[in-house]
């Protein structure tokens, strides 16, 4: 590591040797991961990644669940969900190594187990709130389209983000990469 010079917020990417970006953990011109010793991963594109979450989605509901489950089992040691296995994409932590197979069912169910607590708190609210049975499937219809916005704004942030990052991917630190990619 040479760090004899003085520290710039503009780094150059020791890959392309263009400026990496502030901040970002892929170089902002090579899409090279810059926390990787490597250097063989790199940010997967926008489009495999709403690629990878359709096809988690199909295999989902093309197999009950049951299907994704088993397949999850045998992918998430490899850093992937089935959707993202199809495509070659790893889950990588923000530290730079493949996310642990614990880590990958913590990011696939975690995020949906908390926003199922707040679901079903605000239902409860709902209950209290609601003076009919009519008013309260009006607030719990509200509610579930606010949910689907929110998830859908979720995933959506991978396509506006520097680092291709969800706000799921936000909160548990992850980032999605391609391996060993060869790129111009
Ligand atoms: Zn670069």
């Amino acid at each position: 590591m040479s760090g004899a010079g003085p520290r710039t917020f503009v780094l150059e990417c020791d890959v392309c040797h263009q400026p990496a970006g502030p901040g970002a953990y892929f170089c902002s011109s090579c899409d090279v991961l810059s926390i990787d010793p490597e250097r063989r991963s790199y940010a997967a594109t926008r489009w495999s990644r709403l690629g990878a979450f359709a096809l988690d989605y199909l295999i989902i509901w093309l197999s009950v669940g049951i299907g994704w489950l088993i397949w999850l089992a045998v992918v998430a040691p490899r850093g992937q969900s089935p959707g993202k296995s199809l495509l070659g994409l790893h889950i990588y932590r923000t530290t730079g190594e493949q996310a642990a197979t614990g880590y990958v069912w913590l990011r696939e169910f975690g995020w949906d187990a908390a926003l199922g607590i707040v679901a079903v708190a605000l239902l409860a609210l709902l209950g209290a709130v609601a003076s009919t049975v009519g008013e309260f499937f009006i607030l719990w219809f509200w509610l579930t389209v606010v949910f689907w916005a929110f998830s859908f704004f979720d995933a959506a942030w991978v396509l506006w983000d520097r680092d291709r990052q969800t706000l799921h991917d936000k909160v548990l630190g992850t980032l999605v990469v391609e391996r060993a990619k060869e790129r111009v």
